[in-house]
């Protein structure tokens, strides 16, 4: 199973330009020499493989025809401009193409030392049994995604767990990196910026941390000790260092008005985001917000929709929390109101339930294989392309 287009290398400048049928893509090549006519794999803007002349040529072919098919039919459901929803795909169509990045989500810890008054994985909740990923078990459930399912890249996300030092995370990079060179995307909360450093220099090169909310009171209200500054600085030091950052806030926390929304939308873009990345508060039984209500999803959709009207060219992600509203037709509906990307767990299955940020989390209830071949069969319904085709 195949989630990224080969493309052609035709210049080499500071940058390799990369040709999909004609669609021309920047990439950086940082961890490959390439030349003029190799076939290279690239992810959010960097070529994480080359490919040998006959897998890409034979890949290429069964690719072409299925790319116009999936063209034709995405610009048949873009027509139409007569709700919210549809101007907004039609937008995604007209500036952002049909290509839809699928990216794997592994969780390998649900300790955290915060306390963030929403979350199931808070410090203060007893009740949740916690399980830490052995730095092999980490090497290993990425490698066998990227392997056995061709995942091309991948998060890894956890708690805020110091139990993990730079040189524990370090080597799980490496290790992946060793093996099957992927773009690696660090969702591992606030760490020091040296911390960040050394993962770059291991081969991270994606940095997946929302800001949660940018009104600052409530950010501090619902994230005790921690302050909007800190966190905001640290995402921008990041993008300076050469991450690509994923970001984004929670729709539905209690005091949060339609306004700190659009606001929220604008800090995202203003952080220069590769990709964005926001969805419903899902109240959670043992945390302090246990009685809030759940938001709409039409909520979420607006929200989508709003984030392509803002801007048109951004990749706008259909998170997990967003699916788990409405099971059979959230991801479908989202990506029909202006969304373009989509996330598959791979955190082995004996630990997905007990990664319990919110009840009734979707992605879990069949295996691997099964998941991919239903996101493969939606995104092939509504005519996109399972792909990433690197920076615009
Ligand atoms: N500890 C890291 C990453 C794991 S938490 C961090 O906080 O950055 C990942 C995301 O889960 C958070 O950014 C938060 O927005 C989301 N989250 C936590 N509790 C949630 C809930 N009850 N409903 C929906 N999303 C939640
Ligand atoms: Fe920890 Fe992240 Fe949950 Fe906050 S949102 S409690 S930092 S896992």
């Amino acid at each position: 199973m195949c989630y990224a287009i080969p493309g052609k290398v035709e210049l080499r400048d500071k940058y390799v330009v990369v040709d999909y049928f004609g669609q021309k893509k920047r990439a950086r090549s940082d961890f490959h020499e390439v030349s003029v006519g190799d076939y290279v794999y690239a992810q959010g803007g960097f070529i994480i493989n080359k490919v040998p002349p006959a897998e890409a040529e034979a890949a290429l072919e069964t690719w072409k025809e299925m790319f116009d098919e999936l063209q034709k039919i995405d610009l048949r459901l873009a027509e139409k401009k007569d709700n919210l929803y549809q101007i907004a795909n039609n937008l995604r169509s007209r500036y952002s193409g049909n290509s839809s990045c699928v990216h794997g989500i592994l969780e390998f810890s649900n300790y955290c030392d915060n306390s963030c008054l929403y979350c199931g994985l808070r410090k203060e909740n007893p009740a949740l049994e916690r399980y830490r990923m052995s730095v092999e078990e980490i090497v290993e459930a990425a490698c066998s995604a990227a392997k056995n399912f061709g995942f091309k890249a991948m998060v890894l996300q956890s708690g805020e767990d110091r139990y993990y030092d730079a040189e524990k995370l370090v080597s799980a990079v490496k290790g992946i990196m060793a093996q099957t060179p992927s773009l690696l995307i660090m969702s591992i909360g606030e760490r020091s910026v040296e911390t960040y450093r050394k993962l770059y220099a291991a081969g991270a090169r994606g940095v997946l941390m929302r800001f949660e909310t940018s009104n600052r009171a409530l950010y501090e209200k619902f994230r005790p000790g921690c302050r909007l500054e800190d966190r905001l600085r640290l995402i921008q030091e990041l993008k300076k260092m050469g991450y690509i950052i994923i970001s984004g806030f929670l729709i539905g926390l209690p005091g949060q008005s339609e306004k700190d929304i659009i606001k929220d939308i604008e800090l995202t873009n203003s952080l220069g985001v590769e990709m964005f990345s926001f969805g419903p508060l899902i109240p959670h039984e043992s945390t302090p917000l246990n009685s809030e209500p759940v938001p709409p999803l039409e909520k979420i959709l607006n929200t989508i929709a709003q984030t392509r009207i803002l801007y048109p060219e951004s990749r706008i992600l259909v998170t997990t929390a967003t699916e788990t509203l409405e099971k059979n037709s959230a991801a479908q509906r989202a990506l029909l109101s202006g969304a373009n990307s989509l996330m598959i767990n791979i955190t082995p299955e004996k630990y997905q339930s007990l990664y319990y940020l919110y009840p009734g989390r979707a992605g879990s209830e069949k295996p691997l294989a099964e998941r991919i071949d239903s996101v493969i069969k939606l995104l092939k319904s509504l005519g996109r392309a399972p792909s990433d085709l690197g920076l615009a």
